[in-house]
């Protein structure tokens, strides 16, 4: 059986040109849940705290996830690519050998509410040929039933596929319950997990078989395998679950870079001062 091994509450920071964040997983609370890097929540309704957006940056060595719940963010990077972010969308994006992007919210007023998520690339395609998918909110499988509404962003659940074609094995669902309802999850064997709760508040089989109350705006990781059992309080509940293989490999991050060794990561810096890192080898 699943259980909770650990609540955390995310750490608020800043990124990009002064975006107000709250920074899940890449913290000094918890580095990385393997094979996943980074969890960022941007969730604000003063476009102060989120207008400035992430001008022009590089990354080498994963995929970057961006789901929008609401508002609207413009792309656009060194493949020539660019799209538009909306209510509901996913920007599914292998930076691989090297990208120089950009993502710069496309509202001047309301609720910008986001989740960027880093997924790790094992060495032998960390220098793959960069790609994105631009996916439409309506081009999400939903599996909607009396009890809620998922979400199928990646990976698997009822027997439907989610919309993004992942490198690393993952699933990645948006899970809405109505109130009094649970929610099942097989978890794969091996894999690492953990469930954000984003609205209402969730009780999840905690240590020594006791129930543990999740609440709003926090993590839980997952020990265990076999089925996670979630169910909402009494105003029913919202959370992300993020599932994946672990890639169990070395990993040296700095800032946007994220490769096997030091080396590599001085290689890649080197490359991006040279102008040279969106070059493929
Ligand atoms: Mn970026």
């Amino acid at each position: 059986m699943i259980s909770v091994s650990d609540i955390i509450v995310g750490t608020a920071t800043s990124d990009g040109a002064g975006v107000e964040i709250n920074r899940v997983i890449g913290s000094k609370k918890i580095d990385h849940i393997d094979p996943f890097l980074l969890l960022d929540e941007f969730r604000n309704e003063h476009p102060d705290a989120y207008i400035a957006g992430f001008p022009p940056h590089p990354h080498r060595g994963f995929e970057t996830v961006t789901y929008m719940l609401h508002g609207r963010m413009r792309h656009e990077d060194s493949t020539g690519q660019s799209g538009l972010l909306e209510d509901g969308s996913v920007q599914w994006m292998t930076a691989g050998s090297g990208i120089i992007h950009s993502e710069m919210p496309e509202q001047t007023g309301g609720m910008m509410w986001g989740y960027q998520l880093w997924v790790n690339l094992p060495a032998d395609k960390k220098m793959s040929a960069p790609a994105y998918q631009d996916i439409p909110a309506k081009d999400i499988p939903e599996v909607k039933t009396d009890d809620g509404l998922v979400r199928l962003v990646a990976g698997e659940y009822g027997g439907i596929t989610g919309a993004a074609q992942t490198m690393t094995k993952v699933c990645y669902l948006d899970v809405r319950r109505n109130p009094g309802t649970g929610f099942d999850f097989e978890m794969p064997a091996g894999w690492n997990g953990f469930i954000y709760v984003y609205q209402g508040s969730a009780t999840v089989f905690g240590v020594n078989d006791s129930t543990c109350v999740v609440p709003q705006q926090a993590m839980a990781i997952l020990a265990g395998d076999g089925k996670l059992t979630v169910t909402g309080t009494d105003e029913g509940v919202r959370f992300l679950l993020l599932a994946g293989e672990p890639i169990g490999e070395p990993i040296a991050r700095m800032g946007p870079f994220v490769m096997n060794t030091r080396a590599e990561l001085f290689k890649a810096a080197d490359d991006y001062r040279r102008g040279t890192l969106t070059d493929r080898p």
